[in-house]
């Protein structure tokens, strides 16, 4: 069963259709990307699963069951995660400490920094994203893609099945953007967590996703592995003058 599945789902706003019957599905372990030009309904259509928006029409499924209109929170206690493209670390606080409130927050705690904490999870997650020297660090201090491993740990606080990453890698340098999809993809394959991002870099979509989805004016006009989408003459029209055009 797909970790993952829309089925015809369609939003407008006013006259504007930013999403017009859009079907796909994710499993578990897989990178999905999501593209297409500006306007192309790519945040609509990631609001639609995070909860943020109601669907005109279609139906969301998680492992099977159907998720669209629950609220953001519900569907984080589900194990949808999600990264934002601004920040979302607590400066102040050390690294450490902004994964404490996240574990605290999983467990529907609340927020007090003098709680015994969950040091395990704390280190593994650490760990996992490679952070374990920097724990000590306020977050204000760090390097812009050690915040984007934060912002990944943060998100892996609450076990998510499927994880939404929008512009993972906005305002990187483009070295340290193949490093954190590099980290995403073992991540995902190792623990079976679907991620669906979306992405502006190119590089970073043909290198990275299993799979690319490119929406035009609210509907897929392509999907497939990134060697075929690359190639496909639609696409290739949609991104006319773009990057794709002489790739
Ligand atoms: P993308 O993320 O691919 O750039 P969006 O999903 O943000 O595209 O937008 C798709 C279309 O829907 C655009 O025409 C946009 O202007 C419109 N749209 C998105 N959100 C709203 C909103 N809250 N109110 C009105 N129009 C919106
Ligand atoms: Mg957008």
């Amino acid at each position: 069963m797909s970790t993952l599945e829309l089925r015809n789902l369609s939003k407008a706003f006013g006259g504007v259709r930013a999403l017009a019957g859009v079907s796909f599905s994710l499993s578990g372990g897989e990178l999905l990307a999501l593209i297409g030009p500006n306007g192309a309904g790519k945040s609509t259509c990631f609001n639609l699963i995070g909860g943020q928006l109601r669907p005109d029409a279609g139906e969301i499924f998680f492992d099977g069951k159907p998720i669209h209109g629950l609220a953001p929170r519900r569907l984080f206690h589900l194990g949808i995660g999600r990264t934002f493209q601004v920040a979302a670390a607590f400066g102040s606080l050390s690294v450490r400490e902004n994964i404490e409130v996240a574990l605290r927050s999983r467990q529907g705690r609340s927020f007090s920094l003098f709680q015994a904490g969950n040091p395990d999870r704390t280190k593994e997650l650490l760990e996992r994203v490679g952070l374990l020297e920097q724990a000590q660090r306020p977050c204000a201090l760090l390097a812009y893609g050690d915040l984007k491993r934060v912002e990944l740990a943060l998100a892996l606080a609450g076990r998510p099945r499927l994880l939404l990453m929008d512009e993972p890698t906005a305002g990187m340098a483009s070295e340290e953007r193949g490093e954190l999809m590099r980290l995403v993809g073992s991540l995902a394959r190792g623990e079976g967590i679907a991620v669906l991002f979306t992405e502006h870099d190119m590089d970073v979509v043909f290198g990275h996703a299993d799979r690319v989805l490119v929406l035009s004016e609210g509907a897929l006009i392509a999907q497939g592995t990134p060697a075929a989408v690359r190639a496909d003459a639609r696409v290739r029209r949609v991104y006319l003058g773009d990057e794709l055009a002489d790739a």
